[in-house]
């Protein structure tokens, strides 16, 4: 079986989802006697600075439970030393190298991205607005939503590297912090740093590290990187990268899932150098045991599981046995009605989708009535565009009301649910006839079951009905009530059933 494990942060392309984080792998040459670095999904490697640094005075790092809280302070060769004499080591191999970026001032950060630009063989700058060990810079800026755009979008002037911000999980609410970080043109987000923290030794009283507070890292943060890549993910449309104690694995799993398009292994890697390679090879035996083809079935997982609750809760997604437009008769029943009656709900699920096209420049959004109306309004809401409805006329889709689809328009058509896709396939031919583009079509819930709709379709949740012809129908067969759906009668809802288990 051949398994897709390629994962893309803007137009830097990664062959696995996982490299190894900052601060946590040196330069790359340190770990190289333990295995292939070719192997890896991306080098990134410890933090630079413009001069020299020594770092904080010793002691530097103090075991906790399940982890170890680090106070080192950024101790690195400075930009020169790297430039002559690491990157010629981490030239040789073709596993892309990220240089993580840290400045006490914005015009630091700009400079040091300006020279990394010019360096043959950077592939990408992570800069860091969240090491919590020094007194100028790092944490100081990345818990400040204006700070954050204000050096994102400076650094953004000075590359053309793709550019991933990592933040700090040392803040009341990290979505904004994103938001800021995305509006000023970040490619992506790491994510978290580690968390501050403070060690006493109770037979003196006095610190146990030389920095008095450090940073956090290890096993037990992984539950609060967990809860943040999964905030972040949802916000924002930009790849998140998450790290934070993935010591297996199972944890690199569920970081996908949480919405990480790729993770990095940090602390493991100092208990086992090799640890970024068994997670990549527990990713790859995962899937083949699951006979998932590709990782990105895996990524956001968790937040297609919530949705598909939410439609289960609502009593949208209804179990019985129903008879079709098309005459079928199915099991499942998917009323999108059910969701879209509540404002906020709508709302949120519509700010969803409309996450999947942000950056594709859309001028306009096109839903066919009735089930496109609301979802249209919702999605250009987000996208802050204009959005229109076709209708039916004696069987044919048009524009009524006024509405107009003007030539060269990048439009957007949307649905409650794709079925056939007929409706929308209609829609689609409408725009064309204007002069106008189609990007794509957008729907809450895809139930065409992978059928080819000649149309890019992209869809909040995946959902399979399978329908019967009423000769074969194995629910008339086991003389369940047939509904027609939209009447009230003899409909068992999952929700109800799964209340009475
Ligand atoms: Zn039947």
């Amino acid at each position: 079986m051949i398994i897709n494990l390629t994962v893309k942060i803007a137009r830097l392309e990664l062959k696995n989802p996982v490299m190894v984080a900052s601060g946590t792998f040196g330069y790359g040459e340190e770990y190289a006697p333990f295995f292939d670095l070719n192997r890896l999904g991306a080098i990134v490697v410890k933090g630079i600075t413009l001069k020299t640094r020594a770092g904080n005075p010793p002691p530097r790092i103090v075991e906790t439970p399940a982890g170890m809280l680090n106070a080192v302070g950024l101790q690195n060769c400075g930009l020169e030393k790297f430039v002559t004499d690491k990157m010629p080591f981490l030239r040789q191999f073709e596993t892309p190298i990220i240089v993580n970026v840290n400045g006490e001032t914005i015009d630091e950060y700009i400079k040091l991205s300006e020279e990394l630009s010019q360096v043959e063989g950077v592939s990408a700058l992570e800069i860091n607005l969240s090491c919590p060990n020094v007194k100028a810079g790092g944490m100081a800026f990345g818990v400040d939503p204006d700070m954050v755009y204000l050096v994102t979008s400076m650094v953004r002037r000075a590359t053309r590297l793709p550019l991933i911000i990592k933040l700090s999980p040392n803040v009341t609410d990290i979505k904004p912090i994103a938001q800021r970080a995305e509006e000023a043109g970040a490619d992506g987000l790491s994510l978290i740093n580690t968390v501050l923290g403070l060690a006493i030794d109770h037979k003196t009283g006095q610190p146990q590290l030389g920095n008095i507070t450090g940073g956090l890292s290890g096993p037990a943060v992984k539950p609060i990187a967990l809860r943040m890549v999964w905030e972040v993910s949802e916000q924002v449309s930009i790849p998140v990268i998450g790290m934070g104690g993935i010591t297996k694995p199972e944890d690199a799993l569920e970081f996908l899932a949480a919405g990480a398009s790729a993770v990095a292994v940090g602390t493991g890697n100092f208990i086992k150098p090799e640890l970024a390679i068994e997670v990549i090879e527990g990713i790859k035996d995962y899937l083949a045991k699951e006979k998932i083809a590709d990782i990105h079935e895996i990524i956001g997982r968790f937040s297609r599981e919530i949705t598909y609750q939410t439609f289960i809760d609502r009593e949208a997604l209804l179990e019985g046995h129903f008879l079709l437009s098309s005459g079928r008769h199915s099991g499942r029943y998917f009323q999108a009605a059910m969701v879209l009656q509540d404002p906020s709900l709508a709302s949120n699920l519509c700010a969803k989708l409309a996450k999947k096209f942000k950056g594709e420049q859309i001028d306009l959004v096109i839903g066919p009535a009735m089930g496109g109306v609301i979802v249209a309004h919702e999605v250009a809401k987000n996208l802050g565009i204009r959005a229109i409805f076709s209708e039916r006329v004696s069987g044919k889709m048009q524009l009524r009301r006024g509405f107009r689809i003007n030539p060269q328009e990048r439009v957007l058509v949307v649905e409650d649910v794709i079925t056939t896709g007929g409706s929308a396939k209609e829609v689609v031919d409408l725009v064309k006839q204007a002069g106008a583009e189609v990007i794509g079509v957008g729907s809450l819930v895809d139930r065409s079951g992978g059928m080819e709709l000649g149309f890019q379709l992209k869809a909040l949740l995946k959902i399979e009905i399978e329908t019967y012809e009423p000769d074969s129908c194995p629910l008339c067969q086991k003389d369940l009530p047939l509904v027609k759906p939209g009447s009230r009668t003899a409909i068992s809802t999952l929700a109800e059933r799964l209340k009475r288990e």
